[in-house]
């Protein structure tokens, strides 16, 4: 009955959502915080103001959220942590500043960067031309790679975490195919800087797409947008989900060349061509008008993810510095599966992947002021 392709897939498994109790979730990498409050008044005075709207096909091509988007990312570099705030006004910090303007024409938008990663996986990935992927990376990179019948090719990390560049390098070059990581990387929370990366391109064939994942950026990453005025073959994928208070809204988006932009139109356009609904367009667009919100939202989960991380140094704990919303991290003796098990205990949760090299770690998302005093309580009882 089923197709021959349904054996190549092997489906993402999400954080747990249990319903059993009300858990402090810290395992989704979600924002511990509600959106601006002008995400919420724009969705209801649209409701208000326009149910017809809701009967009717949204705009196909999302024209004012990608004219939003891309103000936002000249106002703030990409980088909402660093993002100078005065007021409602935002300005990019000097290392993050993009010395051209991003335009709308360079935008994609999709129903989370989930989707937008699968079409950009149909759009530049082979199935003759295995791709290669860092060991340890964001996990739906493989799924995607079973879906479409791309064969992959995994480079261990180095011993500290790190991405072995040279190594993705010269196996792309080998296998003819693009690349594809996030920076920062999860779930090691470490990050290239923009130069290690610019390295990679010059290096890396400028046929073959270089993708990178922008989607914890926002909380201490070095973008590479700035870069986008010299390669022709980087795209970059950044979602709401993290960063912009919005996981629930499923928006994720690309920046790259206007031709880039094209191919992924095309696919879409090609499977549902009305992939972001009414609602996401309009809440998308009100968040995307008032970054210093989400400046201060990033810089508050900062703050505290340097503050747990002291915390774990004085507990003895090994913990991989990170760039990002979550912290990867292993107790001197007690066993990840543990660790996370009596944390749960205590009504936190917290992930755990049962992955060979990873399975003595727990990664725990960054969560509020609150929810990270009852995690560090929790932490100082095992
Ligand atoms: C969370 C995450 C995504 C997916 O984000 P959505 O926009 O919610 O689909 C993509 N890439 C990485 C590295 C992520 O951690």
């Amino acid at each position: 009955m089923i197709s021959s392709r349904m054996k190549n897939l092997h489906p993402y498994v999400p954080g747990e959502q249990p319903k059993d109790r009300e858990y402090i979730k810290l395992n989704a990498n979600e924002n511990p915080y509600a959106p601006s409050s002008k995400v919420q008044e724009a969705l209801v005075d649209f409701i208000n103001r326009n149910p017809m709207k809701l009967a009717l096909y949204p705009d196909p091509d999302s024209l004012e959220l990608h004219a939003s988007i891309a103000d936002m990312l000249n106002k703030t570099g990409g980088v909402l942590c660093n993002a100078v705030v005065n007021g409602e006004k935002v300005e990019p910090a000097e290392l993050d500043k993009i010395p051209f303007t991003v335009t709308p024409e360079m935008i994609y938008s999709g129903n989370g960067s989930d989707e937008v990663l699968s079409f950009v996986f149909y759009a530049f990935f082979d199935s003759g031309r295995k791709l290669v992927l860092p060991e340890f990376t964001y996990s739906f990179y493989p799924v995607y790679a079973g879906f479409y019948n791309i064969e992959t090719d995994v480079v261990p990390m180095n011993k500290d975490w790190s991405l072995n560049k040279e190594e993705m390098l010269s196996r792309a070059k080998k296998n003819g195919s693009g690349l594809i990581f996030a920076n920062p990387n999860a779930p090691s929370g470490i990050s290239l800087s923009r130069d290690e990366v610019r390295k990679m391109l010059e290096k890396a064939d400028s046929n073959q797409i270089f993708v990178v994942d922008e989607a914890y950026c926002d909380f201490g990453g070095e973008s590479c947008i700035s870069l986008l005025a010299e390669f022709k073959n980087l795209l970059i994928v950044r979602t709401f989900s993290k960063s912009l208070c919005g996981a629930g809204m499923r928006l994720g988006y690309v920046v790259s060349s206007p031709e880039i932009v094209n191919y992924i139109t095309t696919v879409k356009n090609s499977l549902n061509h009305f992939p972001i609904d009414a609602l996401a367009q309009v809440a998308g667009n009100a968040a995307c008008k008032n970054p210093a919100y989400y400046c201060e939202c990033a810089k508050k989960v900062v703050e505290e993810r340097e503050s747990f991380q002291n915390f774990l140094k004085e507990k003895g704990w090994y913990f991989v510095p990170s760039k990002t919303n979550f912290v990867l991290a292993k107790h001197p003796c007690v066993s990840g599966e543990e660790v996370y098990k009596r944390i749960k205990q205590e009504g936190i949760l917290v992930r755990h992947f049962s992955t060979k090299g990873i399975e003595e770690y727990v990664r725990i998302t960054i969560g509020t002021k609150e929810q990270m005093n009852a995690l560090k309580e929790a932490i100082s009882r095992i």
